[in-house]
């Protein structure tokens, strides 16, 4: 039996992110969107289980090694079932602030003030063309960068690892906000999990 990958459910109600994430973007998002990235990275694993046999995030710092035919497959499903799984933990309802503990500190070393990061981190997800991702990610010589990919690309395969990143495909706001994506941009910093930042950052230093 070839790995399968599984939908979790959220951590949280589809409509715990209200107002600043509706619960109809939510259920969708999750339950169509997502879903569909996780089926069709299980087709992809299917057509050749070693692709099953190494982690996930092992599989997207590594595109190199999957098989031509499949690569495309599991760059975006594969990308799609990882950046996902991650963003719907960096939410929760009573979220915001600002963060705390070492990526705080990290963050003002590296961008001055939170404040400072938040423009530039909203500059990148406002600028982002079309379908992607904005992203704080720590590169191998443990700095931090903020950059954006394009449809699901991970900073897993461009050797950064994510600790935080926003999604601005239009399915994530759309219903809401059409098409003002600043407005949603904005919102998500009210439902911001900064315990799982935190946790991100320690865990990617190790
Ligand atoms: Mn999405």
């Amino acid at each position: 039996m070839p790995k399968e990958y599984k939908l979790e459910p959220l951590p949280y109600a589809f409509n715990a992110l209200e107002p600043y994430i509706d619960a109809r973007t939510m259920e969708i998002h999750h339950d169509k969107h997502y879903l569909g990235y996780i089926n069709k990275l299980n087709k992809a694993i299917a057509q050749d289980p070693k692709l099953g046999e190494v982690s996930l995030e092992d599989l997207l710092r590594n595109l190199d090694k999957v098989s031509e035919k499949l690569r495309r497959a599991v760059r975006d499903n594969g990308g799609g079932t990882y950046n996902h799984a991650m963003f719907w933990k960096l939410m929760k309802p009573d979220g915001g602030g600002e963060p705390h503990g070492k990526v705080a500190e990290a963050i003002k070393k590296h961008f001055d003030t939170f404040e400072n990061f938040q423009d530039l981190f909203n500059a990148a997800a406002k600028t982002r063309f079309g379908s992607g991702w904005a992203w704080l990610s720590v590169a191998p010589d443990g700095s931090l960068k903020i950059t954006s990919t394009a449809n699901q690309d991970c900073p897993l395969s461009e050797d950064l690892t994510p600790i935080f990143g926003l999604d601005v495909w239009e399915h994530a706001y759309y219903l809401k906000y059409q098409n003002r994506r600043p407005d949603y941009i904005f919102a998500f910093w009210h439902v911001v999990n900064w315990d799982e930042v935190e946790k991100n950052y320690d865990d990617a230093l190790k």
